[in-house]
């Protein structure tokens, strides 16, 4: 038993030390592992219940070492409280970030998911909690195939909250988030990209990046748009280091599904490769902007009135 026992602690210690290699050499911290991770901590759960002392305790730690490799999805310091809409990156290797928000939604999340893989592509998704909460298996699928996922609010609103209140909104979802997926994320998207209603500012205070995005397919205005022209909007405004807004919940998405492959195969042909969000800001090459958070107070209401439902 003892010896069975330190072999598997073997093999999960290579398990663990290619996991830790294979992060590094892809630039790609705090993905994949999910699935194979879940199995091997109960296999040590299970085994580690009968092992004398001495063994469980290598046990425990090494628990502890698997479970410090869920995703983490941190800001790197530079971005840390700061609005950003994209990133400065060397312009030679064009690479740019899609991004989904409004989910986990029934059957659009998992459509958007299967043209990736089909594509062999990761994004970010930016969720809602309230979403999270009824479809927490769609959430799973998301970060098991290995995309990026952030902080959409609890609730979408636009209306202004008290600090109280926005931390509501963001540390209930935040909580969720990991309670669900494991996954720990600094990255929030405002709805609405509304910066100055108290959400992103509490954001800010909280070292969040606040995410905005350089390139709108404007598919937030519904089915309304054609497919073609949220392709056209995409493809005639990317750039490199860009951010792409697309949505993949919070109501009908089919034409963005629809889009999605005419979106992907003509980024391919303008040279484009695809990273998540977290990825493209480690490319950055300069230093970002400084472009802090107004606070809540110094706000005029007119904001609310302009911004499209994202
Ligand atoms: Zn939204």
């Amino acid at each position: 038993m003892r010896i069975a026992f330190i072999a598997l602690i073997a093999m999960c210690a290579i398990l663990v030390s290619n996991i830790i290699t294979s992060e590094i050499s892809h630039a790609n911290r705090g993905m994949v592992v999910s699935a194979t991770v879940t199995h091997k901590e109960n296999a040590v759960n299970s085994d580690g219940l009968t092992a004398e002392a001495g063994i469980e305790e290598q046990g425990e730690a090494l628990k502890l070492a698997i479970a410090q490799l869920k995703p983490k999805f941190e800001v790197p310091e530079a971005f840390q409280g700061k609005v950003i809409r994209e990133a400065k990156t060397n312009t030679e290797d064009k690479f740019i970030a899609l991004t989904f928000d409004d989910g986990p939604w029934p059957r659009t999340t998992s459509k958007v998911l299967e043209i990736l893989k089909e594509n062999d592509m990761k994004a970010t998704f930016f969720l809602i909690g309230k979403h999270l909460k009824d479809n927490p298996e769609i959430a799973r699928e998301i970060v098991a195939d290995g995309h990026a996922i952030g902080n959409h609010t609890w609730s979408h609103q636009y209306h202004k909250f008290s600090p109280a209140e926005a931390a509501k909104e963001i540390d209930d979802t935040e909580a969720l988030i990991y309670e669900t997926t494991g996954v720990k994320t600094s990255y929030f998207r405002p709805p609405g990209g509304m910066l100055k209603n108290g959400l992103a500012a509490y954001a800010e205070q909280n070292s969040y990046a606040v995410m905005m995005w350089s390139v709108d397919s404007a598919d937030s205005r519904g089915n309304g748009v054609p497919v073609a022209t949220l392709a056209k909007n995409v493809l005639e405004n990317a750039r490199p280091g860009g951010v792409v807004l697309l949505h993949d919940g919070g109501g009908d998405r089919s034409t963005t599904v629809q889009a999605l492959p005419q979106i992907i195969e003509g980024l391919r042909q303008q040279g484009y490769k695809f990273v998540t969000v977290p990825q493209l800001l480690g490319m950055q090459t300069e230093a970002p902007p400084s472009q802090p958070v107004m606070p809540p107070e110094e706000h005029a209401d007119k904001d609310t009135q302009t911004l499209p439902s994202q």
